[in-house]
């Protein structure tokens, strides 16, 4: 197949760009940037693949053939949508409009990333694919959950009305190597915390849950999601549900540091419990995690430690032979 990813420069999308490229698929990658990293693409060699930088809320133009849309371009992070809700909200509508558009035009099929935000801080638990949800449009989170509740109803009315084969994952919380340091969710945060000794942040008291995921196990249930019949909404997660505070203190043994706990007020809105039902997964895509946590976390943690040291030697003074800049008052 010929597939487009869109925000294949990040996180998830470019390890979608690397499962694709392996099951023999040509592969467009479309980004434009402002979360995702080419960094994350420069391993790939494979003559199928190419890069186009396009903020995809203003369009999507890609020439030839397309046989499937992966829909990935978001920020997805908490800080990240805090700092660029109205792109957030702008990709979400415009951006899902606009590859839905192109998905029309060429007869291709669209695979939209959702994710668990639809629930908001959700009534039921565990969340499974029935459930409405429980958000609040105004609040700092709402241009991240009312976006993917938008593109949601948007696909389901493309599909309904153009008849296009369409696909909805909702992703719960992922882990993995390529999150960026800095994005400010707690596995980065933690694992940097944790390799600098410094104090894990825990925000509130730390009884709130979230139940992680290792992004091979994402990847894979989305590749059968994409090739399965199924057009309704299928969550993805690992249902392995554990407080902040629990998490914490596995890093801290993990990682053996000395790094203490400190708490930090409680973002608004913040879920207080997360756990996926992943009976559908299990049922329509015989889908179901296989990554224990501390596996994952161990990956993680050796691209997190390589991350910091390539950031040290940025950062290193200059070889003191290299002429230096002039201090100025
Ligand atoms: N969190 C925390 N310390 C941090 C970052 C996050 O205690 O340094 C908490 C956050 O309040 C939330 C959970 O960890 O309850 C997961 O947050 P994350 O930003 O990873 O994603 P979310 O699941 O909220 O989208």
């Amino acid at each position: 197949m010929r597939i487009i990813i869109t925000g294949g420069a990040g996180f998830v999308g470019s390890h979608l760009c690397d499962r694709c490229l392996s099951e023999g698929h040509e592969v467009v990658a479309v980004d434009n940037l402002i979360t995702g990293s080419l960094d994350n693409l420069a391993h790939i060699t494979s003559d199928r693949f190419s890069f186009l930088q396009q903020n995809i809320s203003e369009g999507v133009f890609v020439d030839g053939a397309v046989d499937f849309i992966l829909h990935f371009a978001s920020p997805a992070s908490p800080v990240d949508y805090l700092e660029l809700p109205i792109q957030t909200l702008k990709v979400g509508a415009l951006g899902t409009h606009n590859a839905l558009g192109l998905a029309r035009a060429k007869g291709a099929g669209l695979l939209l990333a959702s994710t668990s935000e639809i629930y908001g801080d959700p009534l039921q638990h565990p969340q499974s694919e029935s459930y409405w949800g429980n958000v609040n449009s105004i609040g700092p989170r709402g241009c991240y959950d009312e976006a993917k509740r938008f593109a949601e109803a948007i696909v389901m009315a493309y599909h309904r009305m153009h008849g296009i084969d369409t696909k909805i994952v909702r992703i719960f919380n992922t882990y993995g190597p390529r999150m960026r340091l800095d994005d400010g969710r707690v596995v980065p945060n933690f694992l940097k915390q944790a390799t600098l000794g410094e104090p894990l942040t825990i925000y509130g008291d730390g009884s709130q849950t979230r139940s992680f995921c290792y992004v091979s196990d994402l990847v894979e249930g989305i590749y059968r999601l994409m090739l399965s019949q199924e057009n309704l909404p299928v969550n993805i997660g690992n249902p392995n549900e554990f407080t902040v505070i629990e998490f914490a203190h596995l890093v801290r043994r993990l990682t053996g540091t000395q790094s203490a706990l400190e708490h930090r007020p409680l973002p608004q809105d913040d879920p207080k419990q997360r756990q996926p039902d992943i009976s559908k997964a299990r049922a329509v895509l015989n889908w179901e995690p296989a990554v224990p946590l501390e596996e994952g976390l161990r990956s993680t943690l050796s691209y997190f430690e390589k991350a910091l040291n390539a950031e040290k030697v940025e950062q290193a003074p200059r070889n003191s032979q290299e002429p230096q800049p002039i201090a100025r008052p």
